[in-house]
């Protein structure tokens, strides 16, 4: 089974977390196994970015979601990697500004959708104001609950304007989450990395849980699926993102466009 098919929630389906492995490698064995295979998927990506620049008809926007220590770094590292940097952009969406605040919640998000002919890269995304926002009441539940069909609105709009649009959610373990932690107190290449917001959404964790599961449930649409990608194991996290990003830009089946010019007029001395 494809991996696309494999982790995709389908639309209308109620997702419980608990039922997906965070260990799962789709049957791979080792990282060795995967690494070539991330490197072809890679090349590929950057030919596939090449012809979505040339057509320059359609955009891609990938929303990245996951607990703190969830690897949404790490992914845009690996994956993107290959990626010629002029047709693709990453914008990470923070605690937001005074001015971010003074309008509605989508503006931001809006100004950051890529244009055509590039690939936008979500760091955090729209979904932080129906995930951080609720857990901690930061505008009252009848405000937050209807956010979930203005996202979908907002994502038709999108994608019926021609925006090609990928959701992952990293999947890691609570037991996960520790380690990685632990790590960046353990190291000091990594203690750049702590913050204490980290340590203090960890105490939330079950309600991070649950707010996700009803993000993921009510806003994987046919225009805007939400993938639940397994990322105990990095390596697999990459290939699994890469190997879905790959087939749904295959998917698009992007062509040179033709030369409006009358090429037989150009003559070269
Ligand atoms: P990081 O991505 O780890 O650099 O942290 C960004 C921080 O911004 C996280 O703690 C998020 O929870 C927070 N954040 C992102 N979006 C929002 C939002 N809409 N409202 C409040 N906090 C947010
Ligand atoms: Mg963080």
């Amino acid at each position: 089974m494809k991996l696309r098919d494999k982790y995709k929630i389908e639309p209308g389906s109620k997702v419980k977390l608990s039922r997906w492995d965070a260990n799962d490698t789709a049957g791979i064995e080792t990282k060795k196994q995967a690494l070539p295979e991330l490197e072809e998927h890679r090349k590929r990506l950057y030919e596939l970015q090449y012809l979505l620049h040339a057509e320059k008809r359609r955009a891609v926007l990938i929303v990245l979601q996951a607990m703190d220590a969830g690897g949404k770094d790490g992914t845009i590292r690996h994956v993107m990697s290959g990626l010629n940097p002029q047709g693709c952009h990453v914008s990470s969406f923070k605690v937001p500004t005074e001015e971010e605040l003074a309008h509605d919640y989508l503006w931001r998000i809006h100004r950051a959708v890529p244009g055509k002919g590039e690939i936008g890269i979500f760091n955090r995304s729209h979904y932080g104001d129906v995930l951080v926002v609720r857990v901690h009441n930061l505008v009252p539940k009848q405000v937050w609950s209807k956010r979930y069909e203005q996202i979908n609105a907002f994502e038709n709009i999108l994608s019926e304007n021609g925006v090609t649009i990928l959701k992952f959610f990293l999947h890691i373990s609570k037991d996960e989450q520790k380690e990685r932690l632990q790590e960046r107190l353990d190291d000091s290449s990594k203690h750049w990395k702590v913050s204490s917001a980290d340590f203090e959404e960890r105490k939330f964790w079950d309600d991070y849980t649950k707010a996700y599961e009803d993000a993921l449930s009510r806003c994987s649409t046919p225009w805007a699926p939400w993938y639940v990608i397994p990322a105990n194991r990095k390596w697999f996290r990459n290939l699994a993102v890469a190997d879905i990003l790959v087939s749904t830009l295959e998917e698009m089946d992007m062509r040179f466009p033709k030369s409006k010019l009358d090429l037989s007029k150009f003559t070269l001395d």
